[in-house]
């Protein structure tokens, strides 16, 4: 198949981003996004390789619009939808439940599967949808594949991805853990594995995704066997602006006490908690700068972040058993190295330090940061959810 490029295309419900690459050499031909889809004066930003970043802000009052913009400028720089190069769009569809457990061309049978999906992804799983409709009326021809950010997940035990309520009640309405963040999780544990030069089969890794949402895995030998996300996005470490694990009862609580509505307690949870709720800012780089200057609440922030991560570490090393790698990645992961270093301090006893220097130190490459006593290599691997998407997709259509 001569055809070696995948457009990559996340769709949110009000945003596009995308990338196209080239699968030959792992390149990228041109970056971009859309902001502000259907709100009056949406904004385009497109970046060709090696050429200058462009803007447009026109009305597009939906994701076609949005994308036959996108189309029009990959056009002008030689890139159009329509090239005999391009071999596939890949879509991140973000929940795929029990059914998708690998990247699946798209046809009608897979849309609807989809669509059956969005009661556990309100707020995701249409806006991938539109995209990928979209996409496919720009061009019916090329094959359309979706890449689940559930997948990877799906290799977790029975007992992990349980959780202790009535049975009949979970199944009926298929309440259970998924897990999110996969394809980073997927990409980091591979990644990791290759930087340690050891096969992915003989590697246990503790990956941490600490972006604006946050989720922690344990890899076994390259499969997944539990992640902190569940249901939904919400559960887990302490994120930006979502709480991660409260008791359930806080719902009823705040319900009967506070008067509290359930989207009122949804919206609480999922926006105005998490660091933002704790310290008014999400952005590690203001806290860690707040918290040097003695600002009390973003050091509590700060605390509670890091106490939560120590929690995971603990209980991912007893999942293991035996930890090779931890490897920190995603915006906090890779810049954060105060993060990194408060994780593991004191936990030599679990085999695990980092080397003050190493941390210190600014790559945009994977690097380990341990110091050579360490048992367990603690790494900073940079995550790149779309070579990703390109690699699963291009592997699919080109097999
Ligand atoms: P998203 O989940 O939106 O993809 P990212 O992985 O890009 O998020 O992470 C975004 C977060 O990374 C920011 O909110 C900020 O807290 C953090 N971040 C980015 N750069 C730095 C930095 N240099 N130091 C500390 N934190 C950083």
């Amino acid at each position: 198949m001569s055809a070696t490029r995948v457009l990559v295309l996340n769709s949110g419900s009000s945003s596009v981003k995308y990338q196209l690459l080239d699968m030959a050499d792992r390149s990228r031909l041109a970056v971009g996004l859309v902001e502000r889809i259907g709100e009056g004066a949406s904004r385009l930003l497109h970046t060709p390789a090696g050429g200058e970043r462009r803007e447009r802000v026109e009305p597009y009052p939906d994701h076609g619009a949005a994308l036959k913009a996108v189309a029009a400028e990959l056009a002008a720089d030689g890139l159009g939808l329509d090239s005999p190069d391009l071999a596939a769009v890949g879509h991140r569809v973000v929940h795929g439940g029990r059914e998708f457990t690998r990247p699946t061309v798209v046809d009608d049978r897979v849309l609807a599967e989809i669509e059956r999906l969005v009661p556990v992804a309100p707020l995701h799983n249409p806006a991938n949808l539109t995209g990928i409709r979209t996409a496919q009326a720009l061009n019916p021809d090329l094959p359309q594949v979706a890449v689940f950010d559930t997948a990877f997940h799906t290799t977790m035990p029975e007992y992990a991805a349980r959780y202790a309520i009535d049975v009949a009640t979970a199944d009926a309405h298929r309440v259970r853990r998924y897990g999110f963040h996969g394809t980073s999780h997927a990409y980091v544990s591979r990644a990791t594995a290759e930087l340690l030069g050891r096969p992915v089969e003989d590697v246990n890794v503790i990956v941490l995704h600490l972006g604006n949402g946050a989720s922690a895995s344990a890899v076994r030998g390259g499969r997944c066997v539990e992640t902190s996300m569940g249901l939904t996005p919400l559960e887990g470490l302490v994120m930006g602006t979502r709480s991660g694990d409260v008791d359930p009862a806080v719902v009823f609580h705040l319900n009967r006490v506070a008067g509290m509505s359930t989207d009122e307690v949804d919206e609480l949870l999922n926006k105005r908690s998490g660091l933002v709720g704790l310290c008014g800012d999400n952005d590690m780089r203001e806290i860690v700068r707040r918290r040097e200057e003695g600002d009390e609440r973003a050091a509590l922030a700060f605390d509670v972040y890091v106490h939560r991560l120590r929690k995971y570490v603990g209980a991912y090393t007893a999942v293991l058993g035996r930890v090779d790698a931890l490897a920190f990645t995603a915006g906090v992961g890779e810049n954060s190295a105060p993060v990194r270093e408060a994780t593991v301090a004191g936990l030599e006893g679990l085999g695990l330090a980092v080397d003050t220097e190493l941390n210190n130190r600014r790559t945009d490459t994977a690097r380990v940061i341990s110091p050579q006593y360490a048992s367990v290599a603690v790494a900073v691997v940079p995550t790149d959810e779309e070579l990703e998407i390109a690699t699963q997709a291009y592997a699919l259509v080109s097999s």
